[in-house]
């Protein structure tokens, strides 16, 4: 279906429609998982490192929706590195002492390998932030951050980084592109794990990159071509199909965490919530600005590390598991990951999935009661 096919059709409709077959007699509704490595030659395309039409469906899909051209990955991080591969060595990034984890990890390694410099700065900043795009080839940022929940202002600061000549990245995937367009914000590049909310039941690992420009797009596909961090077949198949029920499963989990981070922010064991839907949320307002909504993961403080994870082995329903945006409620001590120096040590990250919202809320204050 062509791009002006959608028009005036609601995101929750696009999620449903966009990326099938053409509309003929006969054909399958559905695009098939195209199991081939390779192709008759004289097509556009003849190797299937280089393209497959079970990624093209689910790109189509994704890149409806986010307003731009989407590319897929073998994983978030393969998305992540594709981007950084964009610059040249010696390049300054500007990124958040916040980021994801794996994603500083990936920077720390470009600088260790001498390949980039990165300059860490606290993005909900808009000045700070600015000022540190002097100089620098790209603005990572991420809305809101994982696990710490912040939020930057994605349009300000687009437009002064644009003004120092740097190309802004915002890392989506905790706002999914039902809640937050970056592009439409003024970024050029919105990087997703396809791992969490958009695939959906924790059973598989996608990435995807979405841009504007056309040359961005080739780079980009040049760069996943050559380092080969294409997705399986049957990984974008299954990506596509969580994508279809999106719209529902976020609407049932964001109106969970809503009513969890407020019981949350009551309880007498739990010392701090941070979930930007909360109206106390120091960054209630920003998100409320450039969000349609406030999505589906939150975090809270209780006791000390040992409290935490105590509280984390004691709940029946949720799962004690790393990873977040499935179906399946999930939860962890962020800081029992050795690489997550930054978050406070008895923060637990809880990404609330479709279960019935007075289970989940039973299992939590039970939880907290036994331990
Ligand atoms: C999980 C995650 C990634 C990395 O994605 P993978 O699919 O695990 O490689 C990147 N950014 C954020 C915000 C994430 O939560």
């Amino acid at each position: 279906m062509a791009i002006d096919e959608h028009q005036g059709l609601h995101p929750d409709t696009l999620a449903v429609v966009a990326g099938r077959p053409p509309r003929e007699p006969g054909a399958a509704l559905n695009v098939p998982i195209h199991l081939t490595s390779t192709y008759h030659a004289g097509g556009e395309v003849g190797y299937a490192r280089d393209g497959n039409a079970s990624w093209t469906a689910f790109e189509d899909a994704v890149g409806v929706l986010e307003g731009g051209q989407a590319l897929s990955f073998a994983s978030g991080l393969g998305a992540v590195a594709a981007v950084l591969d964009q610059l040249p060595a010696g390049a300054v990034v500007v990124a958040p002492r916040d980021a994801y984890t794996g994603t500083r990890a990936a920077l720390g390694d470009e600088v260790e390998r001498g390949r980039l410099q990165v300059r860490l700065v606290d993005v909900t900043d808009t000045a700070a932030t600015v000022a540190a795009c002097e100089g620098a080839a790209m603005v990572w940022l991420e809305s809101p951050t994982n696990p710490m929940l912040t939020v930057p202002d994605i349009a300000a600061t687009a437009q002064g980084a644009h003004q120092a000549g740097c190309t802004v990245v915002v890392d989506n995937t905790f706002a999914t592109p039902l809640l937050q367009q970056p592009l439409s914000l003024g970024a050029d590049v919105v990087v997703h794990s396809a791992t969490k909310f958009i695939a959906g039941h924790h059973d598989v690992l996608m990435g995807i990159v979405v841009v504007r420009d056309d040359d961005r797009h080739a780079a980009v596909a040049r760069s996943r071509s050559l380092r080969g961090a294409i997705p399986g077949p049957v990984e974008a198949f299954l990506a596509l199909r969580g994508l279809r029920t999106l719209p529902l499963r976020l609407a049932r989990a964001q109106a969970s965490a809503g009513v969890l981070a407020q019981r949350l922010a009551e309880h007498a064991a739990v010392s701090f919530v941070r979930y930007p839907g909360l109206p106390t949320d120091p960054h209630h307002d920003r998100a409320a600005k450039q969000m349609s909504g406030f999505g589906a993961v939150l975090a809270f403080e209780a006791g000390d590390a040992e409290f935490a994870e105590r509280v984390c082995e004691s709940t029946r329903v949720i799962a004690h598991t790393t990873s977040l945006g499935g179906i399946e409620t999930t939860m962890e001590r962020r800081r029992r990951h050795p690489l997550e120096d930054f978050t406070p040590e008895s923060l637990i990250r809880l990404s609330v999935g479709c279960e019935h919202v007075e289970d989940l809320w039973t299992d939590l204050d039970r939880a907290l009661e036994r331990a």
